[in-house]
């Protein structure tokens, strides 16, 4: 504030010449606003690309232009930014179409392009702009690049104080925690302290810690430098005088002064860009611009980020600055380098990071090739720091140190750079632009020079090597090559031609040529074996070679010009050899000859065939072969081959094979060469087959990208994002599939969970090439089986034919003949050979395969040459004659067709019948066509005929293995569900699911046995159906024994895990009550926090529960000590899993009978009224409290005083009942009421404390509550749809509430039902309790009924406990009414309603009258009883439902049938079961004489009038379920919403993790140390505070930057789970990776919610963490 008024103040006036409140305004009005947006990314601000219409990946847009632009509705991606960058909005050059967005775009059309914007300003304004520019520009540049700690640039110091600061700077090397523990030490601060000073280092790059004297700070100063040092370099410390830290950020207040000067004006703008870039008095490189890039590394993080941004809103907003500007960093570019090399910092906040900012704009980009050679500056500056050679001149990366390596992943960049550079296609090629750009390639073919052959390696056949080579580096630097150019293609390929020759010049040298020969053809080569010399994998110059071969193909350079190009002075065996040897270098490893080179070469191999780098690597080698065999003669070729697979001995001498199986003993050798005949094999389909390539085979892009998913899919079905994974992308990272998916698979949407998938058309099968060569082998073997099973349902032969192929390019046509060539043919033979005299011969299957696919392969290409026969053409290609003809004299041996025909038949060759069988049909059909061709008409020969009929014989025995296998599944399947029970306790998970069934067909017996028809149904009351109670007889999971359940047997218990539950809470923001003091007998209305109860329905006996848990236990603590992880349950707060389903359990419930039936009298003869019946347990409890009273007073003579005391009449409180359950149970009720007491209220366990069965009734009520509102919101009927471990759950809970307090002590439980009744019915005794609007009616009429048998069971006059159920029931549904009138909020204007009003309408409004008279006509006049029924109908309907659950499962009533389902009059129906009148008010005219003063009583409690004065609030009826918050449908808004959030305590921040809370709509600083705050003791991160408010532990969050739900439970439970929002490929996107635009899923959103709903999030917590157990490890309390 200061500054802005002493300082900036007058500038600006200076700069206006005028108040600048008028001045500024006037020059934005002149100012021609740019027509680029340019606006600066925040971190995690949401940034939009066209997939469609953007140059190249880097090119964004801003959310606000992206949404006024075309793009919208073109394939956008979306990420978000990490800071840095800007809008490309408006830049012509970004964007293919449509650069402008509506509102950027009204500003192109005004005026001229290149007009000076300084003619807009007034000349003396320029004057002074320029002055003033010039001037604080300097000093600000002056004193950021200061470097002295003590004195200050050209200023005096005017008396020098001895103040200091000690200055704290931001590295990249240590962590927060070593910082923040660093400074607690040297400046004795508290932690909160030093996380605050950690954290704005973090952001700003530095803070001062300490202020004062000199040594004050220097003390500092060095605690911290010795504190850091130990492992890394120390952390950096300055002591500054204080004025210099002044000046210093003063100096950055200019700079951001200047930035928000020049947003007013295109002019100011224009002037800053010359005064920062005007060259100073020491020449080149001293302009302001140029100072502050050097001196960048130097600087701190905030520094640096206030001056990009100025670059950025000057610099690079205006175009011919841009331009001069680009040169500058062109120029400085070696050094920006340098300085970035030894920088700590991460490149984002490195000045080297604009390049993207400038390298990609194309016309930029060719400038600076053209004039400042910028592609040469690149590749020279990387060799630079590339120094490591070997003797040859090759990098070499053995022995990286960790530092090395961390630089080499920086130079890495520069190969960015380069591909920027490279990026954009020129339209069109001066003569400049060639020769830089040819000078550029030079540079960098010997870049590539230096890389082929490098890291070279040899076999290891002693020792495994000790050290791994580095090399991860040698592999990036390949993958971040792409060939660029087709214009200069010729001169290119020359100069890779001659780099070629350069580094193999030699390559013969000091070897000794050695001469091959076999079938008549000889040739010379040299001897050379992989397995015992060098052999390097990098190739690069090979490769590039390669590709400008091919592109010579595709282009047609190398028809029209051939006189230009150097064909003639290729060698081919030169060509083939380095790529041939790294084949079979592969094809070794294969074979596990290379097992003692270690992992790194493993690596290698794998990267050589990784869809990364394979385009660059392995599909080059073998287009280089593909290049040889086409021009060499194909014998020459494959006896080169055959050499370098050193095979050649084998094939060439006859019955070699034969020698070598029996002879020798070593089967690894065996072993070996099968596999290298198989590899070699597999080489050789590989080079006549793949010819998918343009400038290969006669092909275009679309088909190469098509047969890719082709494949892909023959494997299985895949997600859009698997596939997007599998194929190579371009530079845009584009693969091409969206334009032809379509043509090859159909789109299968996902259900509820998993993701879309694609699915490969059938008609596309017959393309599946079994061995295609991006297969892995793992790859293969899954293809072919899914095919050939595909095969067989489709009721076809299982043979899997090579594909017909498109026709070579002419340059490559003449390599088929490698198929009919007579060393091929000779291969063929012999392998067929060994497989017709099968026992005699080391020979494989797979071999076979393979020979049969060659063969198939020489066919097909056969077939197509006659097919495409024109005229004159003479068929050359003659592989039928050639297989017919027998061997020549010497071995005699049976043609190739001869032997397929033995094969044929061959009993051990079953799988690969169908495939020869294929082969001679299509012999057959060949041999037709071209008898047809010649026209000479030839017999059937036999052969067919013998082939129909071994075909129908096969058939048959088809058939009959088909029927054997069939009977002995069905066999197995029998044994199988006989084992299956037993099967259970060994394999819980499986049978998981099945278990689930078998408890179903258990519990379900008790329901359905009493059958009881057409009788009317009554749950409760002296009307109550009467059922037989069958026997229960159920089995524990862990010993397996059966029992009944029966009250004095021993207790079986069901799993359980309770927990506090704020699901219906309609107060979120109730501050919880202190848990000690807290009274929960009543509930308030507003269900902030109830204890809900489920469980898996899994029942154990109690002694072996028992067991479990203390084994459990014992084995926590034992592992504990050994290693402290957590495990996804805490044994101490009693949590323990399921033993069957691992469901997280923390207690168990015991089963038990149905208790009422132990304690109800059946006479219902000469039962009392309502009225009577109050007046009598009235009397009875003021009894109780006058004998309380009397025990208080003396201990002495009570029986005395009792006999004073007026007992009404059958009433004896001294009667003791005696505990009617077996010792077992009653421990178990114990048990689980002290659990539930301990959890509900958190508090430590205390079996004595009377709020124990308060709890147990409490949980009782709420878990019912809960159950009852998810029926209704999937709107299912009431009952017959709960899930049976619900139904179980209930069951048990109700009848355990229902015992529980004949464990607890009698006069606490007398007492609480005293205190409950007395809400309703008041007495003199209890003042003080909440009014009717404060109690939650369904809570009060559990814990009533539970309640009272303790009284009743002391009163013998007859009245049944049924009838007290009944009268309580009215009692408080009478109670429920008058609170639903008296908070309904009718509003009349409704429906049009009858005039005549019914019967019970006109009861309705007579009630309604008789409380406003109670109320003193406080009440609201409604006239409409219509009105007022609906409403009150409507509001009771939950508490009907709920109480009939709960009557139901306390007296085991079945449901009548109409109930059961969705039907009309469900109100009807419930009142019947529920022993209630139709109309409701009835209960009040048959009750008037007693519920009038009732009601009176009621409304003149102090709180319902203030209520009615409308000074509170109250709960009104019927509550509505709650829901998670609304979720947007488009995910950027919530992206965007996020990025507008900023850290509530470190003041405007920007937060890191926003994450949305999903049960109320808060947003939260997740994962910072900023909103950490202390819970309990322990420091823990916003999200786990908030759910201790929000949710009593349980959280649903959205991490928006991760796309990702994050479920809470406690400090140390948490998991990821799926969000909500799917691509529209039907996938996820955790982690926001992809970037397609996201859409809320309903379903998937429907069913977070139901889990939050149905209390399942901790549960789904623990299966997550037993199923992944790195989440265990996570500190979810820190989120
Ligand atoms: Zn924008
Ligand atoms: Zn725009
Ligand atoms: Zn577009
Ligand atoms: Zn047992
Ligand atoms: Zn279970
Ligand atoms: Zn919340
Ligand atoms: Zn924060």
């Amino acid at each position: 504030m200061l500054a802005q008024h002493v300082l900036l103040g007058p500038m600006e006036w200076y700069l206006c010449g005028e108040d600048p409140a008028f001045g500024f305004p006037k020059l934005e009005q002149a100012n021609r606003p740019s027509h680029l947006c340019g606006r600066v990314f925040k971190v995690g601000e949401p940034t939009y690309s066209c997939r469609d219409c953007a140059v190249d990946p880097t090119c964004v847009l801003c959310m606000e232009c992206f949404l006024g632009s075309i793009h919208r509705e073109h394939r956008y991606r979306m990420t978000t930014s990490g800071g840095g960058g800007f809008c490309d909005c408006g830049d012509t050059e970004a964007w293919k179409e449509g650069p402008y967005c509506q509102k950027h775009e009204l500003n192109t059309s005004e005026t001229a392009e290149e007009e000076d914007p300084l003619v807009h300003l007034p000349e003396d304004m320029v004057a002074r702009a320029y002055n003033i520019f010039a001037i604080t520009f300097k000093y600000a540049v002056d004193i950021l690049t200061w470097e002295k700690e003590n004195e200050l640039p050209g200023l005096e110091m005017i008396e020098k104080s001895d103040t200091y600061y000690c200055m704290l700077f931001n590295d990249e090397v240590h962590t927060y925690e070593q910082v923040i523990y660093t400074l607690q030490k040297a400046v004795n601060c508290t932690q909160k302290e030093a996380i605050g000073f950690a954290t704005t280092v973090d952001r700003d790059g530095r803070r001062s810690v300490r202020y004062g004297d000199f040594q004050y700070c220097d003390q500092a100063k060095s605690v911290i430098v010795r504190n850091t040092s130990r492992q890394t370099k120390p952390l950096k410390v300055q002591v500054m005088h204080s004025s210099i830290v002044a000046h210093q950020s003063f100096g950055l207040k200019l700079l951001t002064w200047l930035g928000s000067v020049i947003g007013y004006s295109d002019g100011l703008r224009r002037i800053l860009c010359q005064v920062g870039l005007q060259e100073g008095p020491d020449g080149e490189n001293s302009s302001l611009v140029d100072k502050l890039m050097l001196y960048d590394s130097k600087l701190w993080k905030g520094a640096r980020n206030v001056y990009h941004q100025l670059f950025m809103s000057s610099l690079l907003m205006d175009l011919k600055y841009k331009k001069l500007f680009a040169i500058r960093f062109a120029r400085n570019y070696r050094q920006l380098q340098r300085d970035y090399m030894e920088d700590d910092h991460e490149r984002a906040v490195s000045v080297a990071a604009l390049s993207v900012q400038l390298f990609t704009v194309p016309t930029l980009a060719r400038m600076l090739i053209t004039e400042e050679n910028l592609m040469t500056t690149i590749i020279k500056t990387f060799m630079d720091h590339l120094r490591h050679r070997d003797i040859q001149g090759r990098f070499q990366f053995e022995r990286y140190t960790a530092l090395q390596a961390f630089k080499f992943r920086r130079v890495q960049s520069l190969i960015l750079d380069l591909k920027y550079v490279l990026i954009s296609k020129p339209t069109e090629w001066s003569d400049d632009l060639r020769r830089k750009f040819l000078e550029g390639f030079d540079a960098f073919l010997e870049l590539l020079k230096c890389m082929q052959g490098m890291d070279p390696i040899t076999r290891q056949v002693g020792q495994h090597i000790e050290m791994e080579p580095e090399w991860e580096a040698a592999f990036t630097l390949q993958m971040k090559m792409q060939i660029f150019s087709e214009k200069v293609l010729i001169e290119a390929y020359k100069k890779c031609l001659t780099v070629l020759m350069q580094c193999h010049s030699g390559f013969t040298d000091g070897e000794q040529p050695i001469v091959l020969s076999m079938c008549g053809h000889s040739v010379e080569t040299i001897r050379y074996c992989v397995s015992q010399e060098k052999v390097s994998i990098h190739l690069p110059v090979s490769r590039l070679l390669a590709g400008l071969h091919v592109l010579l193909s595709k282009t047609e350079v190398a028809y029209k010009f051939p006189e230009l190009l150097p064909l003639s002075e290729l060698s081919p065996p030169m060509l083939i050899e380095h790529p041939l040897r790294c084949l079979v270098l592969c094809a070794q490893v294969h074979a596990g000859m290379w097992r003692r080179n270690g992992f790194s070469l493993v690596n290698q191999i794998y990267y050589y065939h990784n869809v990364k780098c394979r385009r660059e690597m392995f599909d080059k080698d073998i287009v280089m072969l593909q290049t040889g065999v086409s021009m060499m003669d194909p014998n020459h070729f494959l006896m080169i081959m055959l050499s370098r697979f050193e095979l050649y001995q084998i094939f060439s001498t006859p019955d070699y094979g034969k020698r070598f199986s029996t002879e020798n003993t070593n089967k690894d050798v065996v072993q070996q060469n099968n596999t290298l005949i198989e590899e070699m094999l597999y080489l050789i389909i590989m080079i006549v087959g793949e010819r998918f390539s343009p400038g290969i085979g006669q092909v275009n892009a679309t088909d190469e990208i098509k047969r890719e998913i082709i494949h892909q899919l023959s494997i299985r079905p895949m997600a859009h994002s698997e596939l997007v994974k599998a194929l190579p992308e371009d530079e845009n990272r584009e693969t091409g599939m969206e334009s032809v998916i379509e043509e090859v698979a159909c789109f299968k949407k996902p259900g509820l969970t998993g993701r879309g998938l694609y699915e490969l058309k059938p008609e596309c099968a017959k393309n599946f090439n079994l061995y295609f060569y991006h297969f892995s082998r793992a790859e293969q073997s899954k293809a072919e089986e899914a095919q050939r099973k595909l095969r067989r349902q489709n009721r076809e032969d299982t043979a899997l034919p090579p594909p017909a192929l498109p026709p070579f390019c002419p340059l490559f046509a003449s390599l088929v003949n490698i198929l009919q060539s007579d060393v091929m043919l000779c291969i063929m033979g012999t392998i067929l050979q060994w497989a017709v005299e099968h026992n005699g011969y080391a020979w494989s299957e797979s071999m076979l395969q393979r020979v049969l696919h060659l063969i198939g392969m020489a066919l097909q290409e056969e077939k197509q040459h006659l097919e495409n026969l024109s005229e004159e053409n003479v068929v050359t290609f003659t592989f039928t004659q050639k297989i017919s003809k027998p061997g020549e004299a010497p071995s005699n041996s049976p043609s190739i067709l001869a032997m397929l025909e033995t094969l044929q038949n061959a009993p051990h060759l079953e799988v690969h019948k169908d495939m020869i069988r294929w082969i001679l049909k299509t012999f057959n059909t060949i041999k037709k066509l071209r008898e047809s061709s010649s026209s000479s008409p030839v017999a059937e020969t036999e052969g067919n005929i013998m082939e129909e009929s071994s075909r129908d014989k096969d058939k048959a025995e088809r058939k009959r293995k088909a029927e054997i296998a069939r009977l002995r599944r069905e066999k197995i399947m029998a044994q199988m569900s006989e084992m299956q029970r037993h099967f259970i306790n060994e394999n819980k998970e499986l049978f998981q699911q099945t278990l689930e069934e078998l408890d179903t067909s258990t519990s379900g017996v008790h329901e359905n046995s009493p059958v009881i028809s057409d009788a009317k149904l009554t749950a409760l009351g002296p009307e109550q159906t009467r059922v037989a109670e069958p026997r229960q007889v159920v089995m524990c999971i862990l010993c397996q024994e059966e029992q009944e359940v029966k009250v004095d047997s021993r207790a079986m218990v069901l799993a359980a895990f309770i927990q506090r539950s704020t699901v219906l809470s309609k107060n979120r923001n109730k501050i919880t009550p202190d848990p000690e003091k807290y009274d929960p007998l009543f509930m308030h209305p507003d269900l902030s926090c109830g204890t809900h109860t489920g469980s898996c329905g899994h029942i154990m006996h109690a002694h072996c529960w028992q067991r479990y848990f203390d084994a459990v236990q014992a084995k926590e603590q034992r592992r504990q000590q050994r290693l402290r992880v957590h495990t996804s349950y805490d044994v101490e707060n009693g949590e323990f899993l399921c033993p069957l389903c691992e469901c997280l359990s923390n207690t168990v419930i015991p089963l038990l009978p149905p208790p009422r039936v132990l304690f109800n009298r059946l006479d219902f003869s000469g039962q009392p009224n309502l009225t009577q019946w109050i007046k009598t347990v009235s009397q009875q409890v003021k009894a109780l409290h006058l004998l309380q009273n009397e025990d208080c007073a003396s201990h002495s003579g009570h029986s005395e005083k009792m006999d004073q005391l007026q007992l009404p009449e059958g009433f004896r409180p001294d009667f003791k009942l005696k505990n009617p359950y077996s010792e077992s149970i009653k421990e178990m009720l114990t048990t689980f009421g002290t659990a539930t007491y301990k959890v509900g209220l958190k508090v430590h366990p205390n079996e004595e404390d009377p709020r124990v069965p308060i709890m147990c009734w409490g949980s009782c009520a709420y878990t019912i509550q809960t159950i009852e509102r998810l029926l209704a919101d999937e709107d299912k009927p009431l009952f017959g749809h709960l899930p049976c471990r619900q139904d179980d759950c209930l069951t048990s809970l109700t009848r355990f509430a229902a015992a529980h307090w004949t464990v607890s002590s009698l006069s606490a439980v007398q007492g609480h039902f005293c205190t409950l009744l007395a809400s309703l019915v008041p007495n003199e005794k209890n003042g003080n309790l909440p009014c009717i609007l404060d109690i939650d009616m369904f809570h009060l009429l559990v814990s009533l009924v539970l309640s009272f048998p303790a009284i009743h069971c002391q009163d013998f006059s007859g009245v049944s406990l049924g009838t007290g159920d009944l009268h309580l029931f009215h009692l408080v549904t009478m109670a429920h009414i008058i609170q639903i009138l008296l908070t309904s909020s009718t509003e009349e204007n409704g429906m049009d309603q009858e005039d005549t009003n019914s019967e019970e309408e006109v009861a309705v409004l007579t009630l309604y009258k008789f409380l406003c008279q109670c109320t003193g006509s406080a009440l609201k006049e409604i006239s409409s009883g219509w009105h007022l029924c609906r409403n009150l109908k409507a509001g009771i309907m939950p508490f009907l439902r709920c109480s009939a659950l709960f009557f139901h499962y306390l007296n085991g009533v079945p449901a009548p049938s109409e109930i059961q389902v969705n039907g009309a009059n469900q109100f009807e129906h419930l009142c019947s079961y529920l022993s209630l009148p139709n109309n409701l008010t009835c209960l009040f005219q048959e009750n008037s004489e007693i519920l009038n003063t009732l009601i009176e009583s009621w409304c003149s409690n102090t709180e319902v009038k203030r209520y009615l004065e409308g000074k509170r609030h109250a709960i009104s009826y019927a509550r509505e379920s709650n829901k998670l918050i609304d979720l947007p449908d488009d995910y950027s808004c919530l992206i965007n919403q996020a990025s507008n959030f900023s850290c509530p305590k470190s003041g405007g921040d920007k937060s890191r993790a926003p994450t949305l809370c999903l049960v109320c709509g808060t947003m939260l600083c997740s994962q910072s140390y900023c909103c950490q705050t202390e819970l309990e003791g322990e420091d823990v991160g916003a999200c786990t505070a908030h759910t201790y408010t929000c949710g009593s532990g349980v959280g649903i969050f959205l991490r928006v930057r991760e796309c990702q739900v994050l479920f809470l439970a406690g400090k140390t439970k948490g998991c990821f789970y799926p969000p909500p929002y799917l691509d529209d490929y039907g996938e996820t996107d955790q982690g926001l990776r992809r970037g397609n635009p996201l859409h809320l899923c309903k379903e998937r959103f429907k069913k977070i919610q139901k889990l939050w709903q149905q209390h399942s999030i901790t549960e789904e917590i623990g299966h997550a963490q037993e199923a992944n157990q790195t989440l265990v490890g996570i500190d979810w309390q820190h989120l």
